[in-house]
């Protein structure tokens, strides 16, 4: 159990955020479910945005080598470190789309029940 301020902006009291409603004002403080469902969901948001920039940048990077390599296409060795380097690249951007995708299913959930919360 913790002790949450009250929503009520004027009141300031501190109520237990298991109470339904503060004793003070009466204002209904059991929005504390919703208000972390939201915190949730956009803490997901942000992550997908975080992970979506990390899929720009390998893809860039994987895009520079592949120019680098037409450049440089009589070193043999290059080649093969080059498209080493590449393959891990594409691993690496699937296991973050995977990561992107789940984030993206519980974020339905979560609106799902925010949803069934607020009406
Ligand atoms: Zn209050």
């Amino acid at each position: 159990m913790a002790m949450i301020k009250c929503p009520e902006p004027e009141c300031n009291n501190m109520v237990s955020d298991q109470a339904a409603t503060c004793p003070k004002c009466g204002r209904p403080v059991r929005r504390i479910g919703v208000d972390r469902l939201r915190f949730e969901y956009e803490k997901r948001q942000r992550g997908i945005q975080a992970l979506q920039t990390k899929i720009a940048r390998l893809s860039r990077e994987r895009q520079d080598m592949y120019d680098l390599d037409d450049k440089m296409l009589k070193s043999d060795n290059y080649t093969a470190d080059a498209m080493n380097r590449s393959i891990s690249i594409s691993d690496e951007i699937q296991g973050i789309e995977e990561e992107i995708s789940t984030a993206e299913a519980e974020m339905k959930q979560i609106q799902q029940a925010l949803d069934a919360a607020e009406c």
